[in-house]
């Protein structure tokens, strides 16, 4: 799938998880205001395009280019933790070579614990071995329900639409 159809796969999804988290904040009984919602949509599209970050293109350059502003922006007003984090995941799909870690179905569940453990190590860092804890881990991954899900329906999306691809590929030529 080429980068103009991920971004319109990641759109439709990320209309459809904001809309649910909208509905269900309610009976689930966790606060998706209007902030929360903005970057759910953001992080849906984000993660629709992630797993292709690990190969050289013009969007790739487009998405290095908005990652050293907002990083700009973040360190400027003093958000040295999520500037990490957010380094972090930058930097991740390039560590091996293109359709290899960011194109299995299990980084998609890994990924956001993974994260939740590296935030945690951030908050704790000066008393790491005394107050790290995988039960704040879970707290975190919680707090932030909606993104997580945001990341994962967002991730699955590029998976579906590269195996929709490759499915028809294969009909073509069997
Ligand atoms: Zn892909």
């Amino acid at each position: 799938m080429n980068f103009k159809g991920h971004v319109t796969g990641g759109v439709v999804t990320g209309v459809a998880v904001t809309t649910s988290a909208m509905v269900l904040s309610g009976p689930v009984g966790i606060p998706a205001p209007p902030l929360v919602l903005a970057q759910v949509f953001a992080v849906t599209v984000f993660f629709s395009l992630f797993p292709d970050l690990d190969i050289s293109s013009v969007p790739q350059r487009w998405f290095f280019r908005a990652i050293f502003l907002t990083l700009l922006v973040l360190s400027y007003y003093g958000y040295y933790e999520e500037a990490t984090l957010l380094a972090l995941v930058a930097i991740s799909p390039l560590l091996d070579h293109h359709r290899s870690w960011t194109h299995n179905v299990l980084s998609v569940w890994i990924f956001p614990f993974i994260l939740a453990c590296i935030y945690e190590y951030i908050l704790t860092k000066d008393r790491f071995f005394t107050s790290w804890s995988l039960e704040n881990v879970t707290t975190h991954l919680l707090d932030n329900l909606w993104l997580v899900v945001a990341c994962i329906f967002g991730w699955y999306t590029h998976l579906l639409l590269d195996s929709l691809k490759r499915f028809r590929k294969f009909k073509l030529h069997p």
